[in-house]
């Protein structure tokens, strides 16, 4: 059976912790995330000034509903060692704890997580799926090796069939390779 591919476009807050969270799901799956720009910041945590902080104490930012102490042990372990859940982090530390998250669920076996670094313009029917088409940086508005991701037909509620046939252009928005071997825990 071919595994479902999913694409996330942006990956802001919003779209790293769905695919953290599709991710997690434990069912075999092909992840392409769009982003121009660092996984896991988007407009509120690309800032790289420690005085911009979160609005909300650490207690309350995990990505794991189910382990709301999640957040905070990150930050124990990365920034500060005596982070308690009433902590107002910094919102850069908050950008690369959900880069972490998504890093970290991504190398589980049945994951394959591919990250484009392009802007996503145009979702298109086609007789393979769907074609979705990120253009080359710069001002041309079309790739300049004309890639294209095929990605299956998506319908609200299901998912797709078959894998993208064409993903070039794609780079890795981390030192560790996304799709490298499982090396520990899920979380
Ligand atoms: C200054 C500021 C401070 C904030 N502080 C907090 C806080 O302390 N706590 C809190 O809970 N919330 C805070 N927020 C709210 C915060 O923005 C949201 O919680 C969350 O980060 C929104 O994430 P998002 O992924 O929906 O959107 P964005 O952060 O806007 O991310 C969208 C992403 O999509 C990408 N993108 C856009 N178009 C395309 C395209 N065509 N193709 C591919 N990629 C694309 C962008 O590059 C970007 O990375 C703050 C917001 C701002 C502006």
């Amino acid at each position: 059976m071919n595994e479902p591919v999913i694409a996330v476009i942006g990956g802001g807050a919003s779209g790293t912790l769905a695919a953290a969270h599709l991710a997690a799901s434990g069912r075999p799956m092909r992840l392409l995330m769009v982003e121009p720009g660092q996984v896991g910041r988007g407009i509120a945590y690309a800032t790289s000034d420690h005085r911009h902080r979160l609005n909300v104490p650490a207690g309350r930012m995990s990505a794991w509903a189910d382990d709301p102490e999640h957040f905070v042990r990150w930050l124990r372990g990365h920034r500060h060692p005596c982070a308690t859940a009433a902590t107002y982090a910094a919102r850069a530390d908050y950008g690369s704890y959900l880069a972490d998250v998504l890093r970290t669920v991504s190398q589980l076996p049945q994951v394959r997580l591919t990250v484009l670094a392009a802007r996503a313009v145009a979702l298109a029917e086609h007789h393979e799926g769907l074609l979705l088409s990120p253009p080359a940086t710069g001002p041309s508005p079309r790739p300049a090796n004309g890639s294209r991701v095929r990605a299956p037909p998506a319908r609200s509620g299901s998912t797709p069939e078959r894998s993208p046939t064409s993903m070039s252009g794609t780079t890795t928005p981390w030192s560790a390779s996304p799709t490298a071997p499982h090396s520990g825990p899920a979380r």
